[in-house]
């Protein structure tokens, strides 16, 4: 797995392997905070998957760069993306 930055605001997991109901053509989770995506992280380390060292520190780094309009953005509380509806 990995995370891209999407232009319209969002992190993306790449490839996400968390929910083995999908195939690939789908595979995929959205996060609309660091705060989201970081805890995203936790799961696949928790999976047993390999997770690059210091990606969560990296993405706190980029954390004002990536969503700048946020208020309290790396604590706030975000709407269940609809992408990880079962
Ligand atoms: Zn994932």
């Amino acid at each position: 797995m990995y995370i891209i930055m999407s232009s319209k605001g969002f992190l993306f997991c790449v490839v996400c392997r968390l929910d083995d109901s999908r195939d690939f053509t789908s595979a995929g989770f959205s996060a609309y905070s660091t705060a989201e995506m970081i805890a995203h992280i936790d799961s696949h380390r928790n999976a047993g998957h390999d997770v690059l060292d210091g990606l969560e520190s990296k993405l706190l780094e980029d954390d004002l760069e990536n969503f700048p309009n946020r208020p309290n953005h790396t604590n706030q509380t975000q709407p269940t993306p609809p992408s990880v509806e079962e």
